[in-house]
């Protein structure tokens, strides 16, 4: 495996710690009804692959499997936590596996925290979006600065003091560094990246978007240019 970790934001990454399958397995998934497969792909496959992706065909892209470590603040995990479909397992239950497991406030004190390098605009047209930049980036770097401070000192004083770690982090803010492991097929993370790096989505949650998309095309660069040019 290549570079399989990408820095993300101040303090964040992705690492991938494994992955199942490689770019035949969509095809060789969807050809398993009449007893066929391959281990290289050829230009039929490859069109095979095309319609596949093209007619929704997407039970074969479900088989190639991801299993990342992500380094994320808070506010952005909430965002990501939404994508419900990870790699489904079972089939017992509407609910597909989620495949979330994180880092515990409850056990680990939080101790990193995301600083923006820019103070984005609110966007006047979109309510949730931003757009540009505020004037004054100086004055709000040390409004957040002097909050970031303070609630830090506030919560390091509340374990001092014996508070339970599981009630003290209910002060901290959502700039919060979370660590999380997510394991999803080829359609869950492309799923998550459509709608995720995309202009309405928020720059963070994108920057992280962005760096999956590199992630899959070095896992699987046929697929994944199959994919997005097609679906
Ligand atoms: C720009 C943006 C703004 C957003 N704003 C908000 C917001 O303000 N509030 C909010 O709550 N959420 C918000 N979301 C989250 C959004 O509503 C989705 O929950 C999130 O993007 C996950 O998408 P998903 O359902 O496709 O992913 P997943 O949950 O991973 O689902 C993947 C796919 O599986 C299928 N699927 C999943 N569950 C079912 C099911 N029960 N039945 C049938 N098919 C299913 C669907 O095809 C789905 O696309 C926002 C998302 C974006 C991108």
């Amino acid at each position: 495996m290549a570079n399989l970790r990408k820095n993300i934001l101040d303090k964040g990454f992705i690492q991938v710690i494994g992955y199942l399958g490689s770019d035949v397995i969509p095809v060789n998934a969807a050809r398993v009804s009449f007893g066929g497969s391959i281990t290289e792909l050829r230009k039929r496959d490859l069109k095979l692959m095309d319609f596949l992706a093209k007619h929704k065909h997407h039970s074969p892209f479900r088989h190639q499997t991801v299993c990342l470590n992500v380094k994320a603040p808070e506010f952005v995990m909430r965002q990501w936590y939404k994508h419900v479909v990870g790699a489904e397992t079972t089939s017992n239950s509407f609910v597909k596996d989620h495949a979330w497991n994180e880092i515990s406030g409850r056990y680990v004190p939080v101790a990193e925290y995301y600083e923006p390098v820019i103070f984005r605009k609110q966007s006047k047209d979109n309510k949730q979006a931003s757009e540009g930049q505020i004037e004054d980036q100086e004055e709000a770097l040390k409004l957040w600065r002097d909050t970031d401070r303070l609630l830090k000192e506030s919560y390091q004083k509340l374990l001092d003091m014996g508070v339970a770690k599981e009630q003290a982090r209910c002060i901290l803010p959502l700039n919060q560094y979370t660590e999380v492991y997510w394991t999803a097929s080829f359609q869950a993370i492309a799923n998550f990246i459509e709608l995720r790096d995309k202009p309405d989505s928020q720059w963070e949650i994108r920057q992280y978007a962005i760096a999956l998309y590199e992630i899959i095309e070095e896992l699987y660069p046929h697929t994944t240019k199959s994919w997005f040019e097609n679906s």
